[in-house]
Order: structure tokens, then C-alpha cells, then sequence
């Protein structure tokens, strides 16, 4: 603990696994014996580096980079980069920890990694973007390669990104390969990848509710976040009949009781790129309310009554009074769109309330998961349709979710999602290590 205290979202994903697994090291002496928990915690490797670009004004700009190579043990690294100021070393190991045991829940043969830099996104031209993205290349592509690690989108990096550092990894690789997720469909993307987090939330809270005989439809439901993963969650909520009436960015949040517009959500976050201010000046039934107007130490998304919530902005964006104000407003199900969005006391009140609560690691791994569907397409030289990969991303979904409640009965902690991603994915990348030698 004390030797982490610097990497302190790093030590809550850590604790919020080890937490879990007590039952499945207790019957499996051998995870001991061969020092399971003290190897997976530990990258096998961490990378970091310098971005230096050129800003518009002539001015040359200094960055930190990262790679977090975790664990290859069921695949190679796979994971996202983050490009947003707040990016350290702890926040990309707590990330790339979680992304291990989501990628093996998923089922497929993905081992975890994450990356990005401190560069903020925010206010800078395209050709600013364009360069800062051909810098970090510059530097990451000894690190990647089709069947060593591939990268992909998380905040701050969606496709324009991915096609810039893309296009910088092929010039100076001169190799044509899935070295990234996340592209363009001109150059080997996948349909349904842009769409399938938040897609992917929506499927896992429709097999959750669909467990206890509920469903989303007729139901209001609660959006934050306004980023790919909010925007397709969205989506999805309406085609399968549910509303969503919030979205919210690192500014305010919009309330909007006759339903968020998604065109008009499009428009305004993949296109101008602005506030969601802008939103409320484009639709009169829109409430728009800044972030410093919101209740003293919580996020003001989690007081309007629904039924159904969708975290999908960012981690410990609801806390112990936020969980408790959704329980006392009726929630029934709270599906995780962002990684580890609800802090370890908010996770305890939902567990303990005993309503539907997908984790993270269980509901947001769509959008991994059609990465490997991408990463398949790549290989095997060929594009599948959006409905193919829609439909299997449903299947995945729907197989996480009882894979994820039957290891949880398996282990004594029926209805408890959290165990049960976690042993699910933890024994995979544990038996995988053991048989690989140390
Ligand atoms: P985007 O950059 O597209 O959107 C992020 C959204 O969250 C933006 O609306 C942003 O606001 C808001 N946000 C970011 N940081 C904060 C903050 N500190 N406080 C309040 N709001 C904030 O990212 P994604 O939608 O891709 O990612 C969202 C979450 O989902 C992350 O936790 C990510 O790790 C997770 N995730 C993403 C996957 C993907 O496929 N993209 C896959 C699995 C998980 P603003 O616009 O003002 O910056």
C-alpha cells in the first residue's frame, strides 16, 4: 500500500480485485505457490517517454508518454491510449490492470495494456493534433506491432487520432497491418466499432434486467458522459425503447426530460467539438446546468430519478452520496460505461441494495471486444457487415454477463457481478501464467 500511495486509482483497482478473489485462491493453492497475485500486479513492462511537437505558433511543446504493457499472457497487449492532462503513471496502470481481466472475460485471446500522455486535446487545431499524434508514434512504434500490442481509442483519442498515429506508424514501418483499432473503415476499420461501448452497455444491462424478468423498455434512463461511449449508449437506449434524459461533460451537465437529441449530440461533440452548452442553445427543452452549480462534492446527473444509469464518462464520477440519491430515487440497474466510474463505497451501496450492477471490467467490454473483432477482420484480409458484428457483439455481451453470474453462484456471492468478473477473468490469465512457466 505504502509503496503505491502516489498511484492511488491504481491501488483502488488493485483492492477492489484482491477483494474479490479470496474464495478462488483458498480452493486454488497452486495461484499461491506460484505467486500469482505478486506477478499480476506488476506490469511486465512500462514504457515511458518524450512527445516534443510544434505547436501553431512556432513554439515547441514537451509531453510525457506511456505504455503499460500488463500481461500477455492469453494475447497480445491490448488496450487504449488516453490523451487528457490529468494522464500519469498511476491512472494508466490502473486502466491497463482492469483491462486485463475485461479482456479475458471477454473471452477472446487479448492480454491488457493501456497508454496515452498528459497532452490536452482541448483548444488545438487539427494540424496541432495531427502533429502531436505523429510525435507520440514516433516513439511508440518500437513498442507495437500487429501481434505484440494493439492500441486503441479511450478519452481524447477517437478516429481522427487513430488515423494520424496510424498513418505515422505505416510511414515509418512501411507495413500495412492491425496495428491499431479503432480506424478508419477506408483502411481496415470494423463497422459497429465506433458504436460498440456503448452499445455493449446497453446489451449488458438488457441481460441483467432480463435475468429478473425487468427490461429497459418505457424506461427513463441516466446518460454521463458525452463522449463515444455516452453518445452510442444513448443510441442504443432508444432503439430498445428506454429514454435518455442526461449527458454530461467535464463542464455541465444537460437535462433534457423530453429526451437527449443524439443527431443534435453528434453535431455538437463529434463535430464542432464544443461544450455542452452549445447543446442547450439548440434545443429548448434542454436544461443546462455548469458544473459549478452542482451539489457540493457530487455530480448533479446522479440526482434525476430513473430507473436505469450509464456512467460513461470517467473514473470515480459517482461516489457514496450519488449511489445513495440513485437508490432513494428508485434505480433498479447501474451499467459501467467508463472504466471504475463509481468509487469502492458507491460499488458496496449497489451491491449491498442488491440491484442490477454491472462493473465495468463486465459491461463496457464491447468495445475491446469488437477491437478483436477488428484485429480477425485485419487478418483475415476482410470486412464483415454491421450487422454481423452487432450480433456477435450482442452474443459477447450476453456471454460476459453469464459468465460473470454463474462463476459469482460458483463462488458462494449469487447476484454479485463484481466477484464474478473478477474470478472469471483472474482464473484464465492465472491458469495461462502457470502454464507458461515463470
Ligand atoms: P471521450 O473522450 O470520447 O469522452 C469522454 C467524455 O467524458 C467527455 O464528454 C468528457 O468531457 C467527459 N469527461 C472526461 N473527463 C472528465 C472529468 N474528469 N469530469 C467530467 N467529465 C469528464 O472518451 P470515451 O467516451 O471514449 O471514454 C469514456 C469512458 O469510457 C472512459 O472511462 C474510458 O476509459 C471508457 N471506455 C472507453 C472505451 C471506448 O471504446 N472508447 C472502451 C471502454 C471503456 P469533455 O468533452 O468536456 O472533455
Amino acid at each position: 500500500q505504502d509503496r503505491y500511495a502516489y498511484e492511488p486509482v491504481f491501488l483502488q483497482a488493485v483492492q477492489e480485485v484482491l477483494q474479490s478473489l479470496q474464495a478462488v485462491l483458498d480452493r486454488n493453492p497452486q495461484y499461491e505457490r506460484n505467486k500469482i497475485l505478486e506477478r499480476i500486479v506488476e506490469p511486465e513492462r512500462t514504457i515511458s517517454f518524450r512527445v516534443q511537437w510544434v505547436d501553431d505558433s512556432g513554439q515547441v511543446q514537451v509531453n510525457k508518454g506511456f505504455r503499460v504493457q500488463y500481461n500477455s499472457a492469453i494475447g497480445p497487449y491490448k488496450g487504449g491510449l488516453r490523451f487528457h492532462p490529468s494522464v500519469n503513471q498511476g491512472i494508466l496502470k490502473f486502466l491497463g490492470f482492469e483491462q486485463i481481466f475485461k479482456n479475458s472475460l471477454t473471452g477472446l485471446a487479448i492480454g491488457g495494456g493501456k497508454g496515452g500522455a498528459d497532452f490536452d486535446p482541448k483548444g488545438k487545431s487539427d494540424m496541432e493534433i495531427m502533429r502531436f499524434c505523429q510525435a507520440f508514434m514516433n516513439e511508440l512504434f518500437h513498442h507495437i506491432g500487429a501481434t505484440i500490442d494493439v492500441p486503441a481509442g479511450d478519452i481524447g483519442v477517437g478516429g481522427r487520432e487513430v488515423g494520424y498515429l496510424y498513418g505515422q506508424y505505416k510511414r515509418i514501418t512501411r507495413s500495412y497491418e492491425g496495428v491499431l483499432t479503432g480506424k478508419n473503415l477506408l483502411f481496415g476499420g470494423s463497422l459497429a466499432r465506433t458504436e460498440a461501448t456503448g452499445y455493449g452497455a446497453v446489451y449488458f444491462a438488457q441481460s441483467m434486467l432480463d435475468a429478473r424478468g425487468k427490461s429497459l423498455e418505457d424506461r427513463t434512463c441516466v446518460v454521463s458522459g458525452a463522449g463515444n461511449v455516452a453518445i452510442y449508449c444513448c443510441e442504443k437506449l432508444y432503439q430498445v425503447g428506454a429514454k435518455p434524459v442526461t449527458v454530461s461533460d467535464s463542464r455541465g451537465m444537460i437535462h433534457d426530460a423530453e429526451g437527449i437529441k443524439v443527431d443534435v449530440l453528434k453535431q455538437v461533440k463529434e463535430v464542432e467539438r464544443e461544450s455542452l452548452s452549445r447543446y442547450a442553445e439548440l434545443v429548448p427543452s434542454a436544461v443546462y446546468t455548469p458544473v459549478s452549480s452542482y451539489p457540493e462534492g457530487r455530480n448533479a446527473v446522479w440526482s434525476v430519478p430513473c430507473f436505469a444509469a450509464f456512467p460513461c464518462a470517467t473514473q470515480n464520477e459517482l461516489n457514496l452520496e450519488d449511489a445513495k440519491t440513485l437508490l432513494a430515487n428508485g434505480c433498479h440497474c447501474v451499467a459501467e460505461g467508463a472504466n471504475m466510474p463509481s468509487t469502492l463505497d458507491a460499488m458496496h451501496a449497489f451491491l449491498d441494495a442488491g440491484i442490477c450492477y454491472g462493473p465495468a471490467k463486465a459491461a463496457n467490454a464491447g468495445g475491446v471486444a469488437t477491437s478483436q473483432l477488428e484485429m480477425a477482420q485485419n487478418a483475415s484480409m476482410q470486412s464483415w457487415t454491421f450487422e454481423a458484428v452487432d450480433n456477435k457483439l450482442r452474443q459477447i455481451m450476453n456471454n460476459i454477463y453469464i459468465n460473470a453470474a454463474e462463476t459469482a453462484a460458483e463462488y458462494g456471492a449469487p447476484g454479485n457481478l463484481v466477484v464474478g468478473a473478477n474470478i472469471a477473468g483472474f482464473r484464465k490469465v492465472a491458469n495461462a501464467m502457470i502454464a507458461q512457466g515463470v
